[in-house]
């Protein structure tokens, strides 16, 4: 017998979002996470002084129209936080370079270069290319391979290189009547805190699902916690990985075009640290170094608080914590011992590459009839938005 009417498993933003639907419609949704908190990559740290920085995603525009669709049906668009100007930054040698964003960045390229490259703007297309090969003819291989690359990796806090062009930013209508860059008063994690608050919604944490069965009229989830549930509906919002294994009795098909989506690992470390502590760093929302073991540091100086400041250093995958903490002390000019609210996060990422596109194509054909919902941040993009609008996709059709 049927125990919800929808099972969601994943509680990131994708899960979130379609957990968020399926109760506006009226249904009743089991929202299944195996981690002790909602949010996945939305992940704020608070500390007990009620200061908060972000772990994982930190920015949303008001060009996320379905992501902010979901926030007005939560009554959430009065706890909108603005972003501050920002200021990308960038770290040559472990040294701050002088300026900021654009006439830093212009500052470290090879103006020589840029110049000779400039006439291939004309007509250049994304289609087809990858982040490598646009990127690199429009400002010379030698400019991209020493700043661009970087700084196109630290959009996806991984190797971007072979990623399709065409995924990495995209242009979207803006909403006129909310601000440009916002996130939420008590950061990102409020998201899936107040989906899993909202009427019809029941939340499992430290529920792992482990596998899915089809069962007379639906399925059957069963979660590492020994409980087995059962709805005519099943959302999956987790890693392809994931994903293809829980597929693999329901939709083998497409569980095998899961499992051929890339991942990547980041390991984060993030921490606050007294305002004084720090008087040295001027603002910076980005800090992007030119080769160093880390993709990025993303700060909370977009949201000052007069106390503390927050840093997330995104390191690439292998150091152990220790070596990692080491690192991002010294890079401003601390010590460990100086950081307070240390907290640090394993995220695995899709790393997709052309033909990604076909890829997915050939998934949804795979669903087409199939109450299964299939959502996450590996289908058009990686953006909250890109998950949010998959989620709503993917309601609507298994709804219908
Ligand atoms: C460092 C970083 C910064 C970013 N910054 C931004 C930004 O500023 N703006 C933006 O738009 N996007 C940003 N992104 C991208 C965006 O945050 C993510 O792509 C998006 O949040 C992913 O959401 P998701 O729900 O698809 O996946 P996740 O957030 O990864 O959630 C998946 C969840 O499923 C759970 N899970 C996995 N397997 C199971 C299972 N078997 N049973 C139960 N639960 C399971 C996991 O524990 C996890 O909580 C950023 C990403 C990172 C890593």
């Amino acid at each position: 017998m049927a125990t919800h009417d929808a099972i969601v498993i994943g509680g990131g933003v994708s899960g979130a979002t379609l957990a968020w639907h399926a109760a506006r419609a009226g249904r009743k949704v089991l929202w299944a996470e195996k981690s002790e908190r909602l949010g996945g990559c939305m992940r704020t740290v608070r500390t007990p002084e009620g200061f908060w920085f972000e772990l994982g995603a930190h920015t949303c525009y008001n060009s996320y129209g379905a992501l902010l669709e979901v926030l007005e049906g939560l009554g959430l668009l009065g706890e909108l936080q603005a972003r501050g100007k920002p200021y990308m930054r960038f770290l040559d040698a472990g040294g701050l370079v002088p300026g900021a964003n654009m006439g830093a960045l212009f500052r470290l390229l090879d103006k020589w270069e840029l110049l000779r490259s400039l006439p291939r703007l004309v007509g250049a297309r994304q289609e087809g290319e990858t982040v490598y090969s646009h990127y690199s003819r429009l400002v010379g291989r030698g400019n991209y391979g020493r700043v661009l690359g970087p700084i196109l990796s630290a959009v996806p806090s991984q190797n971007a290189d072979a990623f399709p062009a065409d995924m990495l930013f995209k242009k979207r209508a803006r909403r006129k009547d909310v601000m440009r860059s916002f996130t939420l008063k008590r950061g990102l994690a409020t998201i899936a805190e107040a989906v899993g608050a909202a009427p019809g919604v029941e939340v499992r944490l430290g529920a792992e699902a482990l596998r899915l069965r089809q069962v007379a009229g639906g399925f059957r989830v069963e979660l590492s916690s020994g409980e087995a549930l059962e709805a005519p509906v099943v959302g999956l919002a987790v890693t392809p990985a994931a994903a293809s294994s829980l597929l693999r009795e329901v939709a083998p098909e497409a569980a095998g075009l899961a499992a051929r989506v890339r991942e990547a690992v980041v390991e984060t470390v993030g921490f606050a640290v007294p305002v004084a502590r720090v008087s040295h760093l001027p603002p910076a929302t980005f800090l992007i170094p030119l080769d160093d073991v880390f993709h990025s540091v993303v700060t909370r100086d977009p949201v000052p608080d007069p106390a503390w400041r927050g840093f997330a250093f995104h390191f690439r995958p292998g150091l152990p914590f220790e070596e990692r903490l080491q690192r991002a002390a010294a890079v401003l000019g601390l010590a460990p011992g100086d950081l307070t609210a240390v907290t640090e996060r394993r995220t695995v990422l899709p790393s997709p590459v052309l033909g990604h596109q076909r890829l997915v194509a050939d998934l949804d054909r795979a669903l087409v009839g199939s109450r299964v919902a299939l959502t996450g941040n590996w289908f058009a993009g990686l953006s909250l938005e890109d998950c949010a609008q998959r989620s709503r996709a993917e309601w609507a059709r298994v709804a219908g």
